[in-house]
């Protein structure tokens, strides 16, 4: 669904990608509890575990990783094409072949493909849509017609609607609070959104909110185009046909519209499509800039405000009218089957999974998304089938996985942990997800109880262009981006990664957010040359131009991935640290606080200025302003008992770390696995105490309490979401009253570490 955009694009463009940079600077980071060997490895199991990581890294070959990609990336493979399910045959031998015991695991879900699209102006004047990416002669994939998806978004509801245009911008709830105060309304209108800024799905949801009856979005190049560089063939960037297409399906759960929380296996109690609420309220159609411009040109009305304006040649207004357009769209609503291969290397202790995956289905080729993570996973699997022909066998379990459906809604990973979470609560250490890869800086995010290994593993992979570590290279990033000079000071010091909060938009979602499994996302980027996301142009000739063109950072990911499965497959002691996530979690609460006060300062300046006239009398007469509604000041919340748990989480954190640190000076075998063991178990725990079986309080799939999604952000992270999902709302006392509740959550993961602690503790033999 998502894939590592451009840096460019993720931070002038408001586009939107679950990995932020790893090397944001906060607090100092934690060190290796002072060993010189590495976390949860004794001197012994640290020499061969490094020994066994440099053989991965070494066999991990481009011209491996470009061979999977080139045969993965030939046909275009949605979710039911014919190459979809051969490149899952395909996949499940590559694994046996490599020595995995591996299946096809199916399932049957909500699928609609296009049936009906059509859109045209009707007045002022007449033009009609063309709705087509043409194939380019250079380019030998981009011809593949028959096979190729249409432009479209899916699970748009259907309807046949004519009405006025209304440019939107970014569609966001406050684009429509600015244009309350034009005076424009929305309702009964069309409106029309560009792309960026969050997740696309949240464009026709707010704008059926207010009242509109159908949506488009289009490209606009400032975002994603001819502003960032040459436009595709001469250079990678969009080219004025191209779109992106994608999924709109709406935020009250992942996966199979018609079975929440339960897998999509034969029998499953479904709902009626007609009850499906992930559907859109509206038509929703994409298009290219192309199409755009002729709609957009023909609106008068308001400017549109400066920040509003796009790339094109032409003067942006907001409507609405006198432009009128007609959209029409029909979809195929059949259930069609999703692959997902699961290939599984048992270890000498069974029991603990360490589980890594990225999803295989692309909108139409997708060299780069999926298959710029597909193909390096592939490599991984490989070289480890390779070291355990040759007699080695991790202690852990590892199961590789290639998701099918992830585009359309994480189908294939959603059903699948639905199908599973009982075992995968028992057993799953930790989910290791990619989803895309180009040339730049690592970028991580994930649960901060993996900030230290993956910190750990960060400096040993090269960066393949810099000759330095790719842990170096982003923290002299996080150095040279700093805002200030504080904040320099502070990522000088620090000596690892931080992890950035994970919401939603790729195959990590279920683990974290209704398995509680602690989980990562991994890829590179910042320094790609184009960009062609979810367009027919996302394909080999593309990416082996424009992108990772001799697989070098293929190479790298591989190797970071590959190394992070081993690193925590084979450790003596599960190698999770919890100093950082308290940290982590700590800054969450802060941010409440901060958005409470500052929600209180601007209401009553706004309130203020408003009883002064002040905002009336500076509006330029010769236009429009409606001034805001007065709002109700935000009263003061308790965060006490959140305060209060989260000085237990502090001391039970600060506990396990000496604890930790105990065992790692001790250096030895002295501690029987046994008794490690024991405390793995504890540790496994930990991470499902996050979870409250209720779930959220108006998205109960999402049962983790500390991280989650927004309903109004899509694949931005919103920690803590029941408190800070009522306090975006206004719903100040609703707010209040969750924080006892994620309190109690607090507390018990508290207990939870400091039982490991206590064990971890009791194993060690103090030192003499
Ligand atoms: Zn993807």
């Amino acid at each position: 669904m998502t894939s590592l955009r451009s840096l460019a694009a993720c931070i002038l463009l408001f586009t939107f990608t679950n990995l932020a940079l790893a090397q944001s600077p906060t607090e100092p980071g934690h060190t290796q509890a002072g060993s010189p060997h590495l976390l949860g490895y004794t001197e012994q199991t640290s020499t061969a575990e490094r020994d066994l990581e440099k053989k991965f890294q070494d066999g991990v070959l481009p011209d491996n990783i470009r061979e999977n990609m080139r045969r993965l990336s030939a046909r275009p493979h949605h979710v039911g094409s014919p190459y979809d399910k051969d490149n899952a045959e395909w996949i499940l031998s590559r694994f046996k072949e490599w020595g995995f015991d591996a299946h096809i695991e199916t399932f049957d879900v909500l699928f609609p493909t296009p049936k009906e699209r059509l859109l045209e102006l009707v007045a002022p004047t007449q033009f009609r849509a063309k709705l087509q990416e043409p194939a380019l002669s250079i380019d030998p994939t981009s011809n593949q017609t028959s096979e190729q998806l249409p432009t479209y978004n899916a699970y748009s509801a259907d309807g046949n609607v004519t009405g006025e245009l209304v440019y939107v911008n970014f569609g966001n709830r406050e684009d429509y609070e600015e244009l309350d105060q034009m005076g424009v309304s929305v309702k009964g209108k069309i409106v029309i959104s560009r792309y960026g800024s969050g997740w696309r799905g949240i464009k026709p949801k707010v704008a059926a909110e207010h009242g509109a009856i159908g949506c488009i979005i289009y490209t606009d190049p400032k975002g994603d185009g001819f502003y960032y560089g040459d436009d595709y063939p001469t250079g990678g960037w969009r080219p004025r046909d191209g779109v992106q297409r994608g999924s709109v399906m709406d935020t009250d759960y992942p996966g199979d519209p018609l079975t929440p929380e339960v897998g999509a296996v034969p029998g499953a109690k479904r709902l009626a499509i007609k009850d499906a609420k992930t559907i859109t309220k509206i038509p929703v159609l994409p298009i290219s800039y192309a199409d755009a411009q002729p709609l957009l040109a023909a609106l008068k009305g308001e400017m549109a405000p400066e920040a509003w304006r796009g790339a094109l040649p032409i003067t942006y207004h907001v409507g609405p009218g006198p432009a009128k357009v007609h959209l029409k769209v029909a979809s195929d609503w059949a259930t069609k089957p999703v692959y997902d291969v699961i290939a599984t290397l048992k270890g000498s202790a069974p029991d603990q999974w360490v589980i890594r995956g990225n999803h295989h289905d692309a909108w139409v080729n997708g060299a780069e998304d999926p298959i710029s993570g597909m193909a390096p996973e592939l490599e991984e699997a490989r070289v480890l089938g390779e070291m355990h022909r040759q007699g080695w066998t991790p202690k852990r379990t590892i199961i590789y996985c290639a998701w099918d459906g992830e585009e359309p809604g994480l189908l294939g990973s959603v059903e699948w942990v639905e199908t599973h979470v009982d075992e995968l609560k028992k057993h799953a250490v930790t989910y290791i997800n990619s989803d895309g890869n180009e040339r730049g800086y690592l970028f991580a995010g994930g649960t901060q109880d993996l900030q230290e290994v993956v910190s750990a593993v960060a400096h040993d992979i090269k960066d393949p262009e810099k000759n330095i570590s790719v842990y170096e290279r982003a923290h002299l990033r996080g150095i040279v981006h700093a805002k200030d000079a504080d904040e320099r000071g502070k990522a000088r010091k620090r000596t690892d990664l931080r992890l950035t909060e994970l919401g939603d938009g790729s195959d990590f979602t279920a683990f974290q957010d209704f398995a509680g499994i602690p989980s990562l996302n991994l890829g590179y980027g910042g320094e790609d040359e184009g960009d062609q996301y979810h367009s027919i142009y996302d394909d080999f000739y593309w990416y082996t131009h424009f992108a990772d063109t001799n697989f070098s950072y293929e190479r790298a990911l591989a190797q970071t991935a590959g190394s992070t499965v081993l690193r925590i497959a084979n450790a003596d002691l599960l190698p999770f640290d919890y100093a950082p996530q308290y940290d982590a979690i700590s800054k969450y609460e802060s941010d409440l606080e901060k958005l409470l006060k500052d929600k209180q300062d601007e209401f009553t300046e706004r309130n203020l200025e408003l009883q002064e006239g002040a905002l009336t009398a500076t509006a330029d007469p010769h236009k429009t302003y409606v001034p805001p509604p007065v709002e109700t000041v935000p009263p003061y919340m308790n965060f006490a008992p959140m305060k209060n748990s989260l000085e237990l989480l502090k001391k039970s954190s600060e506990h396990y770390s000496k604890a930790l640190a105990k065992f790692q000076a001790a250096g030895t075998a002295e501690v029987p696995q046994s008794a490690l063991d024991a405390v793995n178990a504890d540790l496994l725990n930990v991470s499902r105490l996050f979870l409250n079986e209720k779930g959220l309080p108006e998205r109960p799939w999402f049962k983790n309490q500390i991280y989650a999604p927004g309903a109004y952000t899509g694949y931005g992270a919103k920690p803590v979401a029941a408190v800070r999902e009522y306090m975006d709302q206004k719903k100040w006392k609703e707010a209040d009253a969750q924080i006892p509740m994620v309190a109690q959550v607090i507390e018990s993961i508290s207990t939870g570490i400091d039982k490991a602690a206590d064990a971890l503790d009791a194993a060690v033999p103090a030192k003499h």
